[in-house]
C-alpha cells in the first residue's frame, strides 16, 4: 500500500466529482463490488470536509449525499468479453450522458474520479481541464480496453489506481499504478463469536466467480453453502441448478449491507472461489469484520488479503480438494483475528487516508 498524506495538504477541501459504474444504479448490486468502494469513499471524503457529487445511472440509491441521476441505457457487463472484443457503446449511452454531464460541469471542480471500467473515460482524459483520477475495478479483460487506459497511465503520470498488486499485473503499465486496496464502515459490521454450521458464498452470480467449485466442496462435507448475491448472468444460474439437484445450497437472495452482515456474520467460513483474477474482492473483508474466516483460491485479491492459517485458507486455485481440507480444519481459526484484521487494515479511515493522498498529490502535479 501506498504511504499516507502528508500533514502539508490537510488543509484544503477538494470539490470533487465523482463517476460512477455505468453498468447499473448504485446498490443495484449489477456493479459489484466497485458501488460500495465508491459509496464508503465518497462517505468518508464526505465526514472529512471534502465537497463530494456522484454521478450515477438513474435510479442509484444513496444515503444523504448528494447525486446528480443520469439517464440513458447501461453498458453492457463485460467480464465474459474476449481479447478482441470491440468498443461498444449503446444508442443513448448512460455513460455517454454521464461524461457529457462531466463535460459541462468539471471546470467547478477540483478532481474527477472516475470509477467506470470502460473505454470511453480514458479516451475522454485530453479533453477534460480538470484532472482526472481513473479507478480501476478489475483485472485486463480486453486489448482495446488495455491498450487506452495504458496511453493514460503513460501520458497522465499517477492517475491510474486499483486495488490490489496481483490485479495490477494484469496490465501492461502494472508498474506505475497506485495500490489502494478498500474499507468498510465497520460499525456496521457485527463481530459473531458463534457461528452456525453452514458455509457462505457471497458475489455476483456469474461464471467467473465460478460457485459450482464452492457447491461441489459443499456437497462433499455435508455442510450448508448459504449464497447470497445478484445472479447477473441468468442461463449460469440456471445450469448450476440443473448440475447440482441433490446438493446442499440455498439461494437467499441480494441483500444490503445491514442485512447481508447479520447473515453472513453466522456462517463458518466464506468460500471465494473466482476463476478469473479477482481484482480485490470486497466480500472478503465483509466477512472478515463479521468475524467470518476466509477459504479462498490463491490468487488474485483474495490471496493478498487473506492471512493464510491465521484469518483463513489460501488453497490451491480451482481445487476442490483443497477447498475440502481447509473446511475441515476451519474452526482452527480464532474469528476475532479475523475482525482484528479488518479493524487494522480496512477501516474506513485507512482507505480515506489512501486515497486522500492520491487526490491531494493529483490535484498538486497539475
Ligand atoms: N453484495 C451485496 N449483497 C449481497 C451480496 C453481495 O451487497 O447479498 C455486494 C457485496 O457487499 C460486495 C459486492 O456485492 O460489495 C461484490 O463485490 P466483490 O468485490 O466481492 O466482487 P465483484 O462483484 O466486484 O467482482
Amino acid at each position: 500500500m501506498e504511504p499516507l498524506s502528508s500533514s502539508f495538504f490537510e488543509i484544503t477541501m477538494l470539490k470533487l466529482l465523482f463517476l460512477s459504474t455505468p453498468v447499473g444504479p448504485l446498490a443495484s448490486g449489477v456493479g459489484g463490488g466497485v458501488e460500495l468502494t465508491l459509496l464508503n469513499l465518497a462517505q468518508e471524503m464526505s465526514q472529512r470536509g471534502h465537497k463530494v457529487t456522484i454521478v450515477a445511472p438513474q435510479g442509484s440509491k444513496l444515503p444523504d449525499l448528494p447525486c446528480q441521476e443520469i439517464s440513458g441505457t447501461w453498458q453492457e457487463m463485460i467480464q465474459n468479453n474476449h481479447r478482441d472484443t470491440p468498443i461498444i457503446l449503446p444508442e443513448n449511452s448512460v455513460l455517454g450522458n454521464m461524461w457529457d454531464y462531466a463535460r459541462k460541469v468539471h471546470i467547478d471542480h477540483d478532481l474527477i474520479v472516475n470509477f467506470a471500467f470502460d473505454w470511453l473515460p480514458f479516451y475522454l482524459t485530453p479533453f477534460l481541464d480538470a484532472p482526472i483520477a481513473h479507478f480501476i475495478s478489475m483485472g485486463s479483460i480486453t486489448d482495446a480496453f488495455d491498450e487506452i487506459m495504458n496511453r493514460v497511465a503513460i501520458n497522465y503520470p499517477n492517475t491510474i489506481g486499483v486495488y490490489t498488486r496481483s490485479q495490477a499485473e494484469t496490465f501492461p503499465f502494472n508498474n506505475i499504478c497506485r495500490i489502494l486496496g478498500s474499507g468498510l464502515d465497520l460499525s456496521l459490521y457485527n463481530y459473531c463469536d458463534t457461528p452456525d454450521n453452514y458455509l457462505a458464498w457471497v458475489g455476483r452470480i456469474a461464471p467467473e466467480k465460478a460457485l459450482e467449485d464452492a457447491i461441489e466442496a459443499a456437497e462433499m462435507v455435508n455442510i450448508p453453502l448459504k449464497i447470497f448475491g445478484k445472479v447477473t448472468d441468468e442461463e449460469y444460474w440456471q445450469t448450476i441448478r440443473q448440475n447440482y439437484p441433490h446438493a446442499p445450497y440455498q439461494y437467499e437472495g441480494f441483500f444490503n449491507t445491514i442485512e447481508l452482515q447479520k447473515k453472513l456474520g453466522k456462517c463458518k467460513a466464506l468460500l471465494m472461489t473466482p476463476r478469473w483474477v479477482e481484482a480485490f474482492g470486497n466480500v472478503a473483508i465483509e466477512a472478515l469484520a463479521c468475524g467470518v474466516p476466509i477459504i479462498a483460491y490463491r490468487r488474485g485479491g483474495p490471496a493478498e488479503i487473506v492471512q493464510d492459517q491465521r484469518t483463513g485458507f489460501l488453497v490451491e486455485p480451482d481445487s476442490i480438494s483443497g477447498l475440502v481440507d481447509a473446511i475441515n480444519y476451519i474452526d482452527k481459526i480464532d474469528r476475532k483475528q479475523c475482525r482484528r484484521q479488518a479493524e487494522t487494515d480496512y477501516s474506513l479511515k485507512a482507505l480515506g487516508d489512501r486515497f486522500e493522498s492520491w487526490f491531494y498529490e493529483l490535484v498538486e502535479q497539475e
